[in-house]
């Protein structure tokens, strides 16, 4: 478009992505008066009826749909550079697409809360200087009436520039007599960038090992791949040299002037991997995850922005975090179900993701894992994803050797069975450690009445109240209803009884059966604050524990050398699932946890505690390994048309009844018969399940109901999404109706 001078006219609008549930973006005029252009990627403030947010500039348009008398202007432009750059808000723009949410709220979950308000993207201090005519006051001997003032303006004199900081550590509350000489013109205040420390001339601390051959062999592969997208599985048990495999492909990165991004499942992860990155570097590496405080956050993101930092580690949404000269990607423990956010709001997996920034950025991307996917199983197998395997485990340590324990031929007290005990005598006498896992904390996870058959339930679940005796409360681990834990039955007045056992119970047996040998215990009810999973680590490391109690926060990276054996309490939870994924997960959780034994010199042992024994999942496992329990699965998922063979969405529904959710559910799939219907006939092949109540119906108070929708094509899928989803949002529900989609659900509960 041209105007009549045959000029071409200035792109003058800005198009703005804000934190709402609205599936659009927004067009504003340019500030008034501004520091800074508006471009692509920076902050802006904006009017947005009553209230002022702050959103992301998306692109700079040329025309709108919104009549130019009814564009407002910005009111100020935050950022001078983009805190978002192009590749990024391409990654961005796709995840909105794919999963289907409101491009705003993805761009949300990228940047730290602080940064959302509109924190300066650069860190700065703020400085104190003394003016002329304070200067001038001083020299005449002014504010003689005025102490505090006057020895303000003296440290200023005599020592121009002088931080916040600095003067609360020396002058306490020095903010009233400033502003006094704020008000007479006496002082200035100008905020500095903080300078980053010149970046360091040695990138190695401290050398590693001498690689393996294998090690050798993938640390060339991902060096050949360098400048290119390439993904690569990189398939190592537990122990097995993975993390000293990622420590050289991202020196090599480093030494070509790149930059590392790493991302880690949980927070539990990231103190080891911290400690390793910066033992092994000299450079500054940003850690960011959902633990850490707010500023603390803004900190490590600032680090990012100003490209300071040369490593990045995260956990899931520092897959979006601002990281020029990208050089490597590496997704630690990719089958981990902590990639996938499917609680609330935008649901992502940061593995899948990290995919493609790494195929945006053209740069080699590893995935780690001792028992990968199925999903990137079936890469590899198709080809499309490399393989690099670590087949044994590095130093001197030999893999451990796994048995089953069969529960019913057993004599077993309080779910341990006399085999173990003696085991477990053995490994303590022969001054091993001792690790018992157990999928379930709290003491027992029933309370039944021993006369009538009452069993304590959660008012508001389709699940039992869970005992935790030494808080003496009764808990839903579900929902977090939370009462005290009654002596008598409420129905009938008779005795209760505690059924089956959690890490609670589990360590009071154990302190019984071994009085001498000093247990640390390992679940979600121990590790509430900061550090308490660092001191349950030490005391297991260091030794002073003999025996570790725990959830599957055991089998989290943490490296304990002297870990002789491990015993399973219930491999039996999720064997019968009904959920395509219980299998992988049961065979992950067993692989991870054996894989804590014997990871030092001593020769481990693993004990896995049935009532199957004869379960194809376990006989597969124990006789043919995580390999030849995928090839099973992987089969069986072809079988039934389960992904990685389909892909699948969940649109997901809850209300007060269980009718009102279904019936929702219900005109939804009207809705997308008739487009199947229509001639343009959208949605063929898409096939559909449901609605249907969720395996665990109540939840929270809520009734839980579901929709899948399943295709082998998954551009067919997404097609289908795009043409039904507005018609899903333009349905008129009832208020307290909730609904969300779950593209690549990993769970379908
Ligand atoms: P993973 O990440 O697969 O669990 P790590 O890289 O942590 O394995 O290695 C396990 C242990 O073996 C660590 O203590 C590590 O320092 C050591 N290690 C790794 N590679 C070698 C090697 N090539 N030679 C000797 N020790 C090694
Ligand atoms: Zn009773
Ligand atoms: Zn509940």
């Amino acid at each position: 478009m041209e105007n009549p001078e045959g000029l071409p006219l200035t792109r003058s609008l800005v198009r703005v992505a804000l934190d709402t549930p609205l599936r659009r973006l927004f067009d504003y005029l340019p500030a008034r008066e501004s520091l800074h252009e508006a471009r692509p990627g920076a902050r802006v403030r904006v009017p947005f009826g009553r209230q002022r947010l702050v959103g992301v500039v998306h692109s700079l348009p040329a025309e709108s749909d919104v009549p130019p008398e009814k564009l407002k202007p910005l009111l100020e432009v935050i950022d001078a550079d983009p805190v978002i750059d192009a590749s990024v808000m391409e990654l961005i723009e796709f995840a909105a697409q794919y999963y289907h949410h409101p491009i705003g709220e993805v761009i949300a979950s990228a940047l730290p809360k602080l940064a959302r308000s509109g924190a300066a993207a650069r860190a700065a201090v703020e400085r104190w200087f003394a003016t002329e005519a304070g200067l001038a006051a001083l020299a005449d001997g002014g504010l003689k009436r005025a102490r505090r003032q006057l020895e303000l303006l003296e440290v200023l004199r005599d020592e121009p520039g002088v931080a916040s900081g600095a003067l609360t550590e020396r002058a306490g509350d020095w903010r009233t007599p400033m502003r006094a000489l704020v008000e007479r013109g006496y002082v200035s205040s100008a905020d500095v960038p903080i300078e980053h420390a010149a970046p360091a001339r040695e990138l190695i601390r401290t050398a590693g090992p001498p690689l393996s051959d294998e090690q050798a062999t993938a640390v060339a592969a991902l060096d050949g791949a360098a400048g290119r997208f390439a993904p690569f599985l990189l398939h190592g048990i537990t122990g097995s040299g993975k993390t000293e495999v990622y420590l050289h492909a991202v020196e090599h990165a480093l030494r070509r002037g790149k930059r590392a991004l790493v991302l880690v499942p949980e927070i539990g992860l990231t103190p080891q991997l911290v400690g390793r990155l910066r033992d092994r570097f000299a450079v500054p590496v940003a850690v960011l995850h959902s633990g850490l405080t707010d500023s603390e956050r803004l900190d490590a993101w600032r680090q990012c922005v100003s490209g300071a930092a040369r490593i990045v580690l995260g956990t899931r949404s520092a897959v979006f975090a601002p990281v020029a000269d990208l050089g490597i990607v590496i997704v630690d423990e990719e089958h981990d179900a902590s990639f996938k956010q499917h609680e609330s709001g935008f649901r992502y997996s940061a593995r899948d993701l990290a995919i493609l920034r790494a195929q945006r950025a053209e740069v080699p991307i590893v995935l780690g894992s001792a028992t990968p996917s199925l999903e990137t199983l079936q890469n590899v197998a198709g080809g499309r994803f490399g393989r690099l395997s670590l087949p044994r485990r590095a130093g001197q340590a030999l893999p451990p050797r796994v048995a089953v324990l069969d529960l019913r031929a057993q004599p077993v007290r309080a779910g341990i069975a006399t085999p173990a005990v003696e085991a477990m005598q053995r490994h303590l006498g022969a001054g091993g450690q001792v690790l018992v896992y157990i999928n379930r904390r709290g003491y027992s996870p029933t309370l039944a009445c021993t006369a009538c058959g009452w069993i304590a339930p959660c008012r508001d679940c389709d699940a039992r109240l869970t005992v935790h005796l030494a808080a003496q409360r009764l808990r839903c681990h579900h929902c977090g209803a939370d009462a005290p834990l009654p002596e008598k039955c409420p129905q009938c007045g008779y005795a209760v009884r505690h059924v089956g056992q959690g890490t609670e119970r589990v360590e009071e047996t154990l302190a019984a059966l071994f009085p001498s040998a000093p247990i640390a215990r390992l679940d979600r009810d121990v590790v509430r604050r900061r550090g308490d999973l660092e001191t349950v680590v030490s005391r297991v490391a260091s030794g002073e524990a003999r025996i570790l109690v725990g959830t599957q926060m055991v089998t989290k990276g943490h490296d304990f050398p002297s870990v002789s054996l491990v015993v399973v309490l219930n491999a039996d939870q999720g064997l019968f699932s009904t959920d395509f994924r219980a299998p992988e997960r049961v065979a992950q959780t067993i692989v991870q946890v054996a894989g804590r034994a014997g990871r030092g010199t001593r020769p481990g042992e693993v004990l896995i505690q049935t009532e199957y024994p004869e379960h194809p999942l376990l006989t597969s496992l124990l006789s043919e390994g995580y390999d030849g329990f995928a090839r099973a699965a992987l089969a069986e998922r072809a079988a039934a048309g389960w992904p990685p063979f389909a892909h699948v969405a969940a649109l997901r529904a809850s209300a007060q009844t269980l009718a009102a959710a279904t019936a929702f559910l219900g005109q939804a799939r009207g809705q997308l018969t008739a487009l199947q219907r229509s001639p343009a006939r959208v949605a063929r092949g898409v096939k559909l399940l449901g609605p249907a109540p969720a395996a665990m119906t109540k939840r929270g108070g809520r009734y839980h109901a579901q929709l899948l929708l399943e295709s082998p094509d998954r551009a067919a899928l997404h097609r289908t999404l795009d043409a039904w989803l507005p018609g899903v949002e333009s349905l008129k529900t009832p208020r307290e109706l909730r609904w969300s989609l779950d593209v690549d659900p990993l769970e379908l509960f």
